[in-house]
């Protein structure tokens, strides 16, 4: 598997006229910023800002994500009339858009774009003939039963190893399959009334897609209990398991691997990490227990959940109606238009990136950005260097570490060639297909290779930043720098309050629980003394009972160990960010803008730039999946640790925003 860390759960985004920035506005000054500071800097950001109908979460990130969007369509909607004088790569996106939009001819499809994949299903008349059709759907992104692609290996970090890694379920997590609660028990009932629906509405009698559906959820339900969870999962150690292909085949004889690798054309493969090996022991078994049948109606169920985005509206609908309707909370699906340029950004999004980079990002920005990595890097290495409780011995290797780090600003050197994905007009669903193909053969031929650090897991838009522990580098699409995270027209407070504590957050990432497990090279390799190892997790012990204590909606609480590693990030980005600020300012005049202080107007801007409004749905949803604390949560999570804060505020012990104990690691 591959770690990256994100900034934040990537998410949709609805209409907004103007850009967003950081705004007194945006304040609730009636809140008490040492009670609620979340309140106090996003108050009336929040009662100002109602949550679109078409979207789950509304935020400042969204806002941002909504601008790039409409720069993206425009974009598309100049390439989509078929003019003769288009460039290669403005034909591809162009008419991959213009199907995507072409309702009207997918409509009249219906579900013939799957009938010859469905009809190949049926006609599957053993078990030992069902590994090409595995193949083949793996090969146009169904991911049925198991994922299987390229990834650095992690211990030996230049060079690319295949990986085998658990999967196949329709639900977003294992644990909706095996949570008890009346509210699991409820949305379990929901799923089996949607899986129904779908295989109904590609032909099957009500009567037969109600016991087809029992039969997905069975052996769904047999995958989650395979599954190792998702705190687990955080875990290097627990998902790194080299096997020979002759060990694999011992493990999990039921499918013959060798045929397998050799359906997807894969560069030889002698050994290879098998994520989770007991789930593919128990895969083998599941497949040898249950009739050929049954594994027929599961392989048809995940073709057309899989491609239900590219079929005619009535499977369209009722995939909202069960994914963003009930498991999200959302009113109303999304005008076609957006659902097409996400889609264009998921399988050509680095040719539409190219001509977003054109259009948007210049040499200016990736200037002022490097300075401020670099100023934030000195940061840290002066933290580390100052830490009470790390000895020598570990801070030189963490410097090491530090140094190591490379920086990637903006958008890839070289563009990703699509030249051989074949985008045909009025063929949406076969477009999709194509160029999940190119991409699944992209990532296979890795295997073996060495690992190409200059690639890019963001395309240029998307509003968001990662760490990639595999590399040691620090990734910032050209999505996210912009106001509010970086203005321009912002004294540096609010621009260091920003984009500099998203910029201390990726870089600490290589210093979280996870993180802290690789060593400069990105191999997964402990260079911790043994004390300082206790030390770390003693200190990462507060920040998991602090985020803990915290409600995400009802009676759930946050997962203080799901989310340790965000938590961490975003306590150090921020404290990095302010320790570069104030050597910034040094000599000086200090001015109050607004009537506040430099020091104010940091933290205000750190609060800003997570306003945002959730539904209760989605808050439940993501307390489960997402590896974030909700915006509030990170807000005030990190201040109350903050004696600067407390300082800045003039807060006392004894009131919310002042955490006692304080906790901190970097
Ligand atoms: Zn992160």
């Amino acid at each position: 598997m591959r770690f990256t860390i994100l900034l934040s759960l990537l998410v949709s985004s609805a209409a907004a006229q103007t850009g967003p920035s950081f705004s007194i506005g945006n304040m609730d000054p009636t809140a008490n910023p040492c009670v609620d500071f979340y309140q106090y800097a996003c108050g009336g950001w929040m009662a100002k800002n109602p949550i679109p109908a078409d979207e789950s979460v509304w935020g400042q990130f969204n806002e941002l994500a909504e601008r790039n969007r409409m720069i993206l369509r425009n974009i598309l909607e100049k390439y989509s009339p078929n003019d003769p004088n288009r460039s290669a790569v403005e034909q591809k996106i162009g008419d991959f858009y213009q199907s995507c939009m072409d309702e009207q001819t997918i409509d009249q499809l219906g579900i013939q774009p799957i009938q010859s994949e469905l009809d190949r299903i049926a006609a599957i008349a053993a078990k030992s003939a069902l590994l090409p059709e595995l193949v083949r759907l793996h090969l146009t992104g169904v991911d049925a039963f198991f994922s299987f692609s390229s990834t650095p290996d992690m211990k030996d970090s230049m060079h690319m190893i295949a990986d085998l890694d658990q999967g196949g379920l329709g639900l977003p997590d294992r644990d909706y399959y095996l949570k008890t609660d009346a509210k699991s028990v409820q949305l379990r009932e929901q799923y089996l009334a949607h899986v129904q629906k779908m295989l109904e509405l590609a032909g099957s009698p009500a009567g037969q897609a109600a016991s087809d559906a029992q039969a997905v959820m069975r052996i769904e339900t047999s995958l989650a209990k395979a599954s190792l969870d998702r705190v687990s999962r955080r875990d290097p150690q627990k998902v790194y398991h080299k096997l020979t292909v002759q060990e694999l085949a011992a493990l999990s004889p039921e499918i013959d691997w060798t045929k397998y690798f050799q359906g997807l054309s894969t560069p030889s493969i002698a050994s290879l990490n098998v994520d989770v090996p007991d789930f593919f022991r128990d895969l083998s078994m599941l497949l040898a227990a249950t009739n050929l049948d049954d594994i027929k109606t599961y392989l048809r169920w995940h073709l057309i959940h899989s491609d239900a985005a590219f079929l005619s509206t009535p499977f369209v609908n009722e995939n909202f109606h069960f994914f963003r309707q009930i498991l999200a909370g959302v009113k109303e699906i999304q005008p076609r238009w957006k659902r097409c340029v996400a889609a264009t950004d998921g399988d050509l999004g680095f040719a539409l990136g190219q001509k977003y980079v054109e259009e948007t990002f210049g040499a200016e920005g990736k200037a002022r950005t490097l300075k401020m990595v670099q100023e934030i890097e000195k940061a840290l290495g002066t933290d580390i260097r100052t830490l009470s409780w790390m000895t020598p011995a570990t801070k030189q290797q963490a410097l090491l570490k530090l140094r190591a780090v490379e920086n990637k600003i903006g958008y890839p050197d070289h563009w990703r060639d699509y030249s051989t994905v074949r985008i045909a007009r009025g063929d949406a669903l076969g477009n999709d297909e194509r160029a999940t193909e190119f991409e699944v053969h992209r990532q296979l031929n890795k295997i073996g290779m060495q690992v190409d650090r200059s690639e890019w897991l963001m395309t240029p838009p998307t509003v968001n930043a990662y760490y990639n522990p595999q590399e040691n580098n620090i990734n910032f699409p050209a999505g996210i720098l912009q106001p509010p995270f970086y203005d321009n027209r912002m004294d540096a407070p609010v621009n260091y309050g920003g984009i500099g504590s998203v910029i201390g957050h990726e870089l600490t990432h290589g210093f979280d629980d996870e993180g802290r497990q690789f060593d400069p090279q990105g191999n997964l390799r402990d260079w911790w003394t043994a004390q300082d190892a206790k030390e770390f997790e003693k200190r990462a012990e507060c920040f998991i009972n602090e985020y803990s204590k915290f409600t995400a909606v009802d009676d759930v609480h946050i997962n203080g160990k799901l989310t340790l590693g965000e938590n961490t990030a975003d306590n150090g980005g921020v404290r990095l960010a302010f320790m570069a600020l104030m050597d910034s300012l040094k000599g000086k005049p200090r001015q109050k803008i607004d009537g506040f202080t430099p020091e104010q107007r940091f933290f205000l801007n750190w609060g800003q730039i997570w306003c945002q409004n959730v539904r209760p749905e989605t808050a439940r949803l993501r307390a489960q999946v997402d590896t974030h604390s909700p915006g509030n949560n990170r807000v005030n999570g990190v201040v109350q640790n903050m004696p600067e804060f407390q300082k800045a505020f003039a807060c006392y012990v004894g009131q919310p925003m002042v955490a006692a104990p304080a906790c901190r690691v970097w």
